[in-house]
C-alpha cells in the first residue's frame, strides 16, 4: 500500500514518529521530513502549540484536527493532560463549538440521521465504515448542555462524550459511534442562519418523532445486536424520561443526564458520610430543581437507602423533598404534576420559597439542580448551617455562572461548616487559615467506567443496581488524604484507575443479576477491566 494512505488514515498515522525501518518498509521515504520524533516529543510539541491559543474554541479545533490526523496521539495527549483538556474537548468549550458548528464544521465526525432518512435507517447505519460498534452516544440536540435547542449542531456532544469513553474508560475508538438525530429545530436563530447544517424546519413531535426514534432503536439492535450500549444524551426532559422508560426493557440504554448524574452525586453523598458520620438513611434531602438531574438523583438515593435498610422505596422516598419552579412539591399539587415528579409529592402544606422549605423540612443535605444561578443565597446557606453542624451543600448547576453559589460563598457563609461540591469546577478556598478543596461532581467520573463495565461483561440491560454499584466503587476511591481536604471525590488525574474499579463493580453486578453474556466470568474483574482498556501508545508496523 502507498505511504500516503498510511499518513492519511488517522488510525494508523504516526507522523514524525514513523521509524527509519517503517519509512523504508511502507513507502514513506520523502513523504516526511528527516527528523524522527517519539510520541513523547510529539506530545510536548502539541501541548506547547495548544497552550499558545488563547481562545478556547481554537484549542478545541486544534484537538479535533489532531483527532482527524493522528488518533493515538490525540488520545495520548487527552489521557496525560486530562484535567487541562477535559474543559476543551467537553464542557464548557464543546458548548461553544456546538453553537458555531455550522461555521467550524469540516468533516462529519459521526452519523446524521434526519427525517429524510425515515424508512432507511438500517441502510444509513450500514454506511458507517466500522461494523463492530460497542457504544453509541445519540442526541436529538434539543437540550444541549445548558444552551438549549441547537438542533443538528448538537453533534459536538456525542463526539466529545465518546472521546471521553475512550480516554477515560479505555473503550476502543473504532467501536464508538456518535449519532445525531435531526427532527428539526425550534431555534429561530439557527433556522435563519445560512450556515446551519441541519434540517430547516420546526421540530417534529408526537407520532412522527416517536416513529423515527422507534425505527432507529430497532435498526440499531438489528445491526449491532443486543449488547450495543445506547447512551441518550441531552434530550429535552419530556423525551428523555419517556425514551428511557420505553426502551430500558428491550435495549441496553443509559441516560447520562438522568442516571449518570444520579450515580456521580450518590457517590459523593456516600463518600461524605465519612465526614459527617451516620448512614444515608439518617439524612434528609432537599433539592432545588426537579428535572432530569434532580429526580434522577432523588430516585437513586431512595434506592440506595432501601438497599441498605431493606425498607421499601415508597418509604425511603419520604426522606427526600424537591422544590421546582412552583415551590415545594407536595401532595396537593398531584393533579398538575408531570409523572416523574409524582413520587415526590409528600404530605405537606404548600411552601413557595426555598428558605421557607429549608425551615419546614430541616434538610441535612441541600442539592441545587435547577440550572438557575445564585439561588443559594447567604440566607439559604446560613439556614443550612444553623440546622446542621456540617451541612452538605451541592451546587450542581452548570456552567459556572449558573452555579447556585460559589465555593467561597458556601464556605464563608457557613463559617467553614459546609461540605461542598459543585457541578462546575471551583478553586480551593482559604477561610480563617484553613484550606478547603471543593469537589466536582463531574459525570465523567462515572459514565466511562460504567460503559466499560457493561462492555466487558457483555451486559444486555442496565439496572439501577448497576448504578448503585458504580456509585459505591467511586466513593471507595476517595482516600483519607482527600477527606482531610474536605474532598468527597477523588482527584481526576487517577481517572483510568477509577474507571477500572467502577467497571469491575458494574460488571460484577451484571453477572450477579444474570444479565452478563460474556462467560465465563473473569475471576479478577479489576485486572480484567484494566487489560481490556485501549491504550494510545503507537504500534510497530513491520
Ligand atoms: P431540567 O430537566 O430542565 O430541570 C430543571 C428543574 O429546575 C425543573 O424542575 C425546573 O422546574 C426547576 N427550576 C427552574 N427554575 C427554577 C427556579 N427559579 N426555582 C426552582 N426551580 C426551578 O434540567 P436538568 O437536566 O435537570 O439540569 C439542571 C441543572 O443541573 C443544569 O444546570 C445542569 O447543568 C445541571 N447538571 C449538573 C450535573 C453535574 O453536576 N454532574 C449533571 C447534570 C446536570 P419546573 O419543573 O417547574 O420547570
Ligand atoms: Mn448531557
Amino acid at each position: 500500500s502507498s505511504g500516503c494512505t498510511l499518513l492519511r488514515d488517522p488510525r494508523y498515522n504516526k507522523g514524525l514518529a514513523f521509524t527509519e525501518r517503517e519509512r523504508d518498509a511502507h513507502y514513506l521515504r520523502g513523504l516526511l521530513p528527516p527528523a524522527v520524533f517519539n510520541q513523547e516529543l510529539q506530545e510536548k510539541r502539541l501541548m506547547h502549540n495548544l497552550r499558545q491559543y488563547e481562545v478556547p474554541l481554537h484549542r478545541y479545533m486544534a484537538m479535533m484536527d489532531l483527532q482527524e490526523r493522528n488518533e493515538r496521539l490525540f488520545y495520548k495527549i487527552l489521557i496525560d493532560n486530562v484535567e487541562e483538556l477535559l474543559p476543551v474537548v467537553y464542557t464548557p468549550t464543546v458548548g461553544e463549538a456546538c453553537q458555531k458548528y455550522g461555521s467550524i464544521f469540516r468533516r462529519p465526525q459521526g452519523l446524521y440521521i434526519s427525517l429524510k432518512e425515515k424508512g432507511k435507517i438500517l441502510e444509513v447505519l450500514k454506511n458507517w465504515p466500522e461494523k463492530n460498534i460497542q457504544v453509541i452516544v445519540v442526541t436529538d440536540g434539543e437540550r444541549i448542555l445548558g444552551l438549549g435547542d441547537l438542533g443538528c449542531q448538537g453533534m459536538g456532544i456525542p463526539v466529545g462524550k465518546l472521546s471521553l469513553y475512550t480516554a477515560l474508560g479505555g473503550v476502543r475508538p473504532s467501536s464508538c459511534l456518535p449519532i445525531t438525530i435531526d427532527v428539526g429545530t425550534n431555534n429561530e436563530k439557527l433556522l435563519n442562519d445560512e450556515f446551519y447544517i441541519g434540517l430547516r424546519q420546526k421540530r417534529a413531535t408526537g407520532k412522527e418523532y416517536a416513529e423515527l426514534l422507534d425505527e432507529f432503536m430497532r435498526a440499531v439492535k438489528q445491526n449491532y445486536g443486543e449488547k450495543v450500549l445506547i447512551q441518550f444524551e441531552d434530550f429535552a426532559n419530556h423525551n428523555a424520561f419517556d425514551l428511557l422508560a420505553k426502551y430500558s426493557s428491550s435495549h441496553l440504554v443509559f441516560n447520562d443526564d438522568i442516571q449518570g448524574t444520579a450515580s456521580v452525586v450518590l457517590a459523593g453523598l456516600l463518600a461524605s458520610l465519612k465526614l459527617v458520620r451516620g448512614t444515608l438513611a439518617d439524612h434528609t434531602f432537599l433539592f432545588l430543581g426537579a428535572g432530569e438531574a434532580g429526580t434522577g438523583i432523588a430516585e437513586l438515593i431512595a434506592l440506595e437507602i432501601s438497599k441498605q435498610t431493606k425498607a421499601p422505596v415508597e418509604e425511603t422516598r419520604k426522606k427526600i423533598w424537591l422544590v421546582d419552579s412552583k415551590g415545594l412539591i407536595v401532595s396537593s399539587r398531584l393533579g398538575s404534576l408531570q409523572h416523574f415528579k409524582k413520587p415526590w409529592a409528600h404530605e405537606h402544606e404548600p411552601v413557595k420559597e426555598l428558605v421557607g422549605a429549608i425551615k419546614a423540612i430541616k434538610p441535612t443535605v441541600l442539592i441545587g439542580s435547577s440550572g438557575v444561578g445564585k439561588t443559594f443565597t447567604k440566607e439559604v446557606i446560613e439556614a443550612m448551617a444553623s440546622l446542621n453542624k456540617k451541612p452538605l451543600i451541592l451546587a450542581l448547576s452548570n456552567p459556572t455562572s449558573q452555579s447556585e453559589c460559589t465555593a467561597e460563598e458556601a464556605y464563608t457563609w457557613s463559617k467553614g461548616q459546609a461540605i461542598f461540591a459543585s457541578g462546575s469546577p471551583f478553586d480551593h478556598v482559604e477561610y480563617e487559615g484553613k484550606v478547603f478543596v471543593p469537589g466536582q461532581a463531574n459525570n465523567a467520573y462515572i459514565f466511562p467506567g460504567f460503559g466499560l463495565g457493561l462492555i466487558i461483561s457483555g451486559a444486555i440491560r442496565v439496572r439501577d443496581e448497576m448504578l448503585l454499584a458504580a456509585s459505591e466503587a467511586l466513593a471507595a476511591q476517595v482516600s483519607q488524604e482527600n477527606y482531610d481536604k474536605g474532598l468527597i471525590y477523588p482527584p481526576f488525574s487517577n481517572i483510568r484507575k477509577i474507571s477500572a474499579h467502577i467497571a469491575a463493580n458494574v460488571a460484577a453486578k451484571a453477572y450477579e443479576l444474570g444479565l452478563a453474556s460474556h462467560l465465563p466470568r473473569p475471576k479478577d474483574l479489576v485486572k480484567y477491566a484494566e487489560s481490556c482498556m485501549y491504550s494510545p501508545g503507537y504500534r510497530n508496523y513491520r
